[in-house]
Parts: C-alpha cells; structure tokens; sequence
C-alpha cells in the first residue's frame, strides 16, 4: 500500500507559510505583494482558473487585479496592458491565462511580461535562468511536484527519475528541476521505445501526459514514486490522472491522487512567485 502523498494538506501548510510571510512584508514595506490576472475570451475552464487564483490572493493577503477581456481583443490592445500592468508599482506578478484564442500570438505575449513580473516562468529570460540552475522563479507545476517529493521526505539524488511528457510546461521544467535535485533524468514522448520498460526502471516516475489511466502497474517498478500531473475529464465529467490510481498505487510506496495531489500545489506556487518577485523586485 502506497503512502498517499495529500496535495490539499501541503498545498494548505504552505499557504499557511506564505500568509506569515506577507504578514511580515506587509508590516515591513507598506504595501501588499500584488498579482494582475488578464484572461481574455471565455473559456469555462480558464475563467475557474483565475477565480481560483484571485481567491487564492485573497487567502495570503495579496493585491490583485484581474481583467477579463473581450475575445477579439486584439494583439495591441493586450500587448498595451501588459505595458501598463509592467509599469505599474503596485503589481508584482502578472499572469497571462492561456491559451490565448487563436487569433492572438502567444509567444509575442509571454515576452513582453517583464522578466521580473514574470511568475508563471514562461518567458525564455526565466527558462534560461531555470536551465543554469540560477532561477527566482520556477514553473509552477515542477516547482509544486518538487515541493511535494521534498515534504514527503522523498530524496530525489542519485534516483532514477523517468519524466513522461516533455511539453515547456510540464515535462522539460520537470526534467531539469529533478536533475538540479541530482536525480539521473530520462524524458519520454510519444516517440520513446520500450516506453513501458523505461518507466518499470524508474524510482520517481511523472507522468505529464494528458491520458486518461495511460500508466499502469506494468509501467511502474515495485516501490516507486508516482506522481501525477494528468488532469483529464472522463464522459461523466470526473476527473483522472494519467495513472491508473487502483492498479499502481498496491505497488508504489508513494503516490499522488487525481483530484488532491499535484493540482492544488500549482496555485500555490504562483502565490510563492508573486512573493517572490514582491520580495526582490518591489520598490
Ligand atoms: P501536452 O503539451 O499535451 O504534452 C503532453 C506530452 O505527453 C507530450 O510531450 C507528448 O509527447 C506526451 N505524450 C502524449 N502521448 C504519449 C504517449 N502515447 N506516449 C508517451 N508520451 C506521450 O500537455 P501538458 O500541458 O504538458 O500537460 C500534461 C497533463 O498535465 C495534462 O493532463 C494537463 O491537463 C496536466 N496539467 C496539470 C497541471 C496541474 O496543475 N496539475 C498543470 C499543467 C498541466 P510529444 O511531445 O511527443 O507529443
């Protein structure tokens, strides 16, 4: 039986940490972390996306502003906010919702966020730093999943850690974080052979597919650490991991729940960022 690895209780104490913390920068500077949301369109998913993340503000004592634009907002008129919102003393992090309707271009959209502002480590300035191990911030799912190994008492050094997906989001920020962390890294795709025998191998195995029940316990080692990023709505409208939770989790020593485990961490993260960016960049 697996040690379920409970990412509402982590995500909870470390939310619990950076109110004190905001408490103390508040008392010290005058002034709040604060965080701008811009979400433009109105995809369902998304818009329950910043409500968590201006709810989550709210419960550390952050500043926040979201803006929610028209879809045919255009490039301009969103490049201009991001200018603003750049400008702006009062915002420290500024998080653009993606993705983004078609018409707009994303990549031009990530790079006008100023590097310092820039909480959702996306813009290729922070990935750079990430790659040289020089990094304020860190993606927010990685960086959950790593904050996740590291309360769990999990040591990640000298372990064989196969990472499943290898999208700029998930999969390669996860890779480098586990090989900063010293662990021995493969990175799998739709192109891997042997998939299945790669990941029987591993010690900490993520899986960052977006496949419903995609790992099985024919993919997973006696013993190992699963951790699972997947979220994926089944035609009942439930939610599931990439992993096959009944099957894997008999055989793992460590596992992570689908709702419950990597998912409530992300938001955090971002509530980690914005502190983070406020304690070394605000005036
Ligand atoms: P993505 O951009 O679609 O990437 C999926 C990756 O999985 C790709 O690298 C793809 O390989 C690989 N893949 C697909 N089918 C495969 C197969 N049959 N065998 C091996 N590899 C395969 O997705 P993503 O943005 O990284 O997200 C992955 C999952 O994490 C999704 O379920 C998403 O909803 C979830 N997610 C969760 C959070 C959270 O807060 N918990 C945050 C972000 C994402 P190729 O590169 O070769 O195509």
């Amino acid at each position: 039986m697996a040690k379920i690895i409970d990412g509402k209780a982590i995500s909870a104490q470390i939310r619990a940490e950076i109110s004190e913390e905001t408490a103390k920068f508040k008392s010290k500077r005058g002034y709040a972390p604060g965080l701008a949301v811009i979400i433009v369109g109105q995809d369902p998913a998304s818009q329950v996306y910043v409500r968590n993340k201006k709810r989550a503000c709210e419960e550390v004592g952050f500043y926040s502003e979201s803006y929610e634009l028209d879809e045919a907002t255009t490039q301009n008129e969103l490049l201009a906010l991001i200018d603003r919102l750049n400008a702006d003393e009062n915002i420290h992090g500024i998080l653009v919702q993606l993705p983004l309707p078609k018409h707009l271009d994303e990549t031009s959209v990530l790079l006008r966020i100023k590097p310092e502002k820039d909480v959702d480590a996306f813009h290729p300035y922070n990935v750079g730093k990430i790659m040289i191990g020089d990094y304020n911030f860190l993606p927010c799912t990685p960086a959950g999943v790593m904050a996740l190994i590291k309360r769990s008492g999990i040591e990640v050094a000298g372990k064989d850690c196969v990472v499943i997906g290898r999208s700029n989001i998930v999969g390669k920020p996860m890779a480098m974080l586990l090989l900063h962390a010293n662990g021995t890294v493969t990175i799998c795709h739709s192109r891997t052979k042997n998939l299945k025998e790669i990941c029987a191998k591993a010690d900490i195995l993520v899986a960052g597919v977006g496949r419903a029940n995609f790992v099985g316990a024919d993919m997973v080692k006696e013993g190992a650490v699963v951790i699972d990023v997947g979220i994926n709505r089944l035609p009942d409208g439930k939610l599931c991991g990439d992993v096959n939770f009944s099957e894997v989790e008999p055989k793992a020593s460590y596992i992570t729940p689908v709702p419950g485990g990597v998912g409530p961490m992300t938001i955090t993260m971002l509530m980690q960022n914005t502190l983070t960016a406020a304690t070394i960049y605000g005036k």
